[in-house]
């Protein structure tokens, strides 16, 4: 009844269609990397500039950073879902600036510390775009001996925290993990073996 379609036709047209579809995913990518740039810089303080911290796929140490913190193996292949941009704040307001852009332009963040998340929570996500707030620059481990507490932050290893409290003290221990690269901020929000 009807006339058949040519095979090559609809070859053609296919291919057209997959090119345009990665030629617009790619570009709606890359502005999403572009406005998310934009409103972490827009609300961070002069005072604390936040444009050094900042990773987007087209930096060269964009791959270094996002790799030297995977500790699955598994979630660090070429087809892994590869967030939008990576945020290492040096400053508390750059958290706030992350958290910030998160809400206003609705795109999932992720929180990596250690990174020693199983299932790459910390790292990886299927709605895409996604980005990482990296803590690895918060590592400071304040030991008060004659109050016996410790003020440790988030990006800090368990290794870290057990040397500084031992640099203090030859009596004094916090027990965590066996493994000393863990970071507290996944260990202490509830993970740990
Ligand atoms: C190789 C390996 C060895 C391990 N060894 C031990 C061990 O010896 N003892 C033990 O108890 N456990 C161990 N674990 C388990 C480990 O404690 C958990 O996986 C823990 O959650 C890792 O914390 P992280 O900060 O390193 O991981 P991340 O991957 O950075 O984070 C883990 C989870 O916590 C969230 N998170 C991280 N930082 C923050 C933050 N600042 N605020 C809010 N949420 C945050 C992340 O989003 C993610 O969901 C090991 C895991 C691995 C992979």
């Amino acid at each position: 009844m009807g006339t058949s379609f040519p095979k090559s036709k609809t070859l053609y047209i296919f291919s057209f269609l997959a090119l345009f579809i990665a030629s617009f995913s790619s570009h709606s990518q890359a502005f999403a990397n572009e406005t998310l740039a934009q409103c972490l810089i827009d609300h961070s303080q002069p005072s604390h500039p936040i444009t050094s911290s900042i990773y987007t796929p087209t930096n060269s140490s964009f791959s270094f950073v996002l790799q030297s913190y995977i500790r699955n193996l598994r979630f660090n292949t070429s087809s892994t879902p590869k967030p939008a941009l990576i945020l290492t704040a040096l400053h508390e307001s750059h958290v706030q600036a992350a958290i910030i852009c998160a809400r206003k332009l609705s795109v999932e963040m992720k929180i990596r510390s250690g990174g020693h998340d199983y299932e790459g929570i910390s790292y990886v996500s299927i709605s895409l775009p996604f980005f990482i707030l990296d803590m690895l620059n918060f590592r400071s481990v304040d030991v008060d001996i004659e109050a016996e507490t410790a003020w440790v932050q988030a990006g800090a290893t368990l290794g870290e925290v057990y040397y500084g409290i031992a640099a203090t003290s030859k009596v004094h221990g916090f027990p965590a993990g066996v493994c000393p690269t863990v970071g507290v901020g996944g260990h202490f929000s509830g993970g740990g073996v």
